[in-house]
Parts: C-alpha cells; structure tokens; sequence
C-alpha cells in the first residue's frame, strides 16, 4: 500500500482515504462518491479494528462479506480496497497508543473505555500506510471526527479531515452496519433517536428565546423514556468543536444521543440544533 501511495505522490496525484469497518451501505458509498470527487486516487480501508472493540462488544460478530464490499467499492470506481489482516496491523510486539484525552473522555467515552484510542491509533497507522491528501469521516460518528481532527491537527499531520453529512434510510434512520442487528420491531424501535432529533429541532426551531439546555434536555429524556425497548446510554446538548456542554442552545449546539434497543444494539445519532432566531432548518 506504502508503496503504491509513494508513487501515485511522486506522480503528482492527490490520494483521498475513506477509512471503514465494511459492511457496506449507502453512507459508506457517498464518502467514497465525495472522495472520487475531490482526488485524483481514492483508497477505501476496510479493517474491523480488533483494539477500538471492547471486551463485552461485537467484534466476533461484527458483519463482514469482503467480496460483497469489493464489488460495491468497485462499482464507485474506487481505486484501491485495503484490506489489511490484523496481524498484519498489530505484529507482535505492538505496544504503541494515540490518546486524544479530554475528546474521548465524555459522551461515547464512559461506555467505552478505549474506544477513541483504538481509533486514533488504526487511523494514524492508515494514514501512514495511504499516505492521503485528506480523508473523510462520517458526522454519524460526530466524536470520532472532532477527535481525528484534534489528532490531526496536534500532530501536525498536513492531511485534511473532511466531514461528510449522515445518510439516512427514508424513514430517517441514520444508515449503519449495525442495523443488521435489529430483529422485528427492534427496527421501529430504533426510530426512536431520530424522532427524539425532530423534536428537540422543532422545539429550537419554534422558541421565542434562547432554550435553556437543562430544560430541553429534561423534556428530551422524559419523551425517550416512552419510547417502548429503549435505554438510553445518553443525550447531551454540546459545543460541535469543544464536544463541551452548552447552556443555552446557539447555533454552535450539536444534539448528540446513544440509545441501546432491547439492551441489545447500540445505536448512536446526532443532529445540530441551529440557533433559537434560525429559520427553516
Ligand atoms: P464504519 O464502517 O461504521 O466504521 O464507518 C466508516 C465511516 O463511514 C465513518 O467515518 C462513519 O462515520 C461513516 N458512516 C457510517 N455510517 C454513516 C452514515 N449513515 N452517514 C454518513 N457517514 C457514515
């Protein structure tokens, strides 16, 4: 792969690297499609990251079909799929870590302790290997991409991280690997997070004066405790660089939440709230 990128730099062409876990859906598609747009040679990584997975989480089960995955990239016009073996990413003797500290610490942090530096080190490691121009992340993860960013930018890495907007189903639930999970009603279950988003954005949207976030947040939590199979991992109202709670919802404000379906499948969303005096968002 090192390799490959070399050339295509000494050849003067732009790399773009798309970093996923496979399983292909339409999300994954429209950052590879966003990529192709931008440079000249796109590199989608595909490595389910063994260190960014916790002991009691899916990594076993976490869906895979790389033949699947290799014919949609190709479909795109995707110029490499690098698929690296994990051993080939964790030789033994491996014992380096990239810590982003106060990013990983709250929102998805808690309940998963080691997650966001499994994460920073994988994709320092694949920006090592790809050698890209810019790489694009999801705002699906909306705290991987203001972490990869602070990563990016304390380290001086001169590649550009690029955020590119959540592709929904049309019902509005945010595309995810994960959704394989989701068994019978589990999946209207899971509509829960973005019915919880329409609201808090209607909510902004209609007040006359600047929200508090307690309130929005109490009347947000006693909704979501209606919702029938859902337990809610949290619901934060957050500054979108800072990932700080906010105390009164501005245009900078993110609603960001992590809900698990049935104690089962857990499922994170995330939307900006715009300003009290916005319209139309
Ligand atoms: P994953 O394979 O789940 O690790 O995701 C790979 C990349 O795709 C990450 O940057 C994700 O944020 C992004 N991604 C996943 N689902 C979506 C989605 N529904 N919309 C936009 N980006 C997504």
């Amino acid at each position: 792969m090192l390799a490959q990128a070399r050339i295509w730099r000494e050849q003067g062409l732009t790399i773009g690297l798309v970093p996923t876990m496979g399983w292909f859906h339409e999300g994954h598609l429209s950052l590879m499609r966003d990529a192709l747009n931008r440079a000249n040679r796109v590199v989608v990584s595909l490595f389910v990251n063994p260190i960014q997975f916790g002991p009691s989480e899916d990594l076993a089960a976490y869906p895979r079909d790389l033949e699947r995955d290799r014919k949609l990239a190709a479909a795109e016009g995707v110029h490499v799929l690098y698929a690296p073996e994990a051993a080939a990413m964790y030789p033994q003797g491996f014992q380096t870590s990239i810590r982003v500290a106060d990013l990983s610490c709250g929102l998805c942090g808690p309940s998963r302790p080691g997650h966001f530096d499994g994460v920073c080190t994988v994709v320092m490691k694949l920006f090592q290997q790809t050698r890209p121009h810019f790489s694009i992340f999801g705002e699906k993860d909306f705290q991987q991409l203001a972490v990869i960013r602070r990563m990016s930018r304390d380290l001086d890495l001169d590649i550009e991280i690029i955020g590119h907007p959540i592709v929904r189903e049309a019902d509005g639930l945010a595309m995810s690997s994960r959704n394989i999970y989701l068994k019978g009603q589990e999946r209207q279950q899971a509509l829960s997070l973005v019915r919880t988003i329409d609201y808090a954005r209607q909510r902004v949207a209609e007040a006359a004066q600047p929200l508090v976030v307690r309130d929005l947040l109490a009347e947000l939590g006693s909704r979501l405790v209606h919702e029938p199979g859902c337990r809610v991992d949290y619901v934060a109202i957050i500054d979108e660089t800072t990932l700080r709670p906010a105390e009164t919802v501005n245009p900078s404000c993110r609603l960001l939440l992590a809900v698990k379906i049935n104690d089962r499948v857990r499922l994170i969303d995330n939307a900006p709230l715009g300003g009290w005096n916005e319209t139309a968002i």
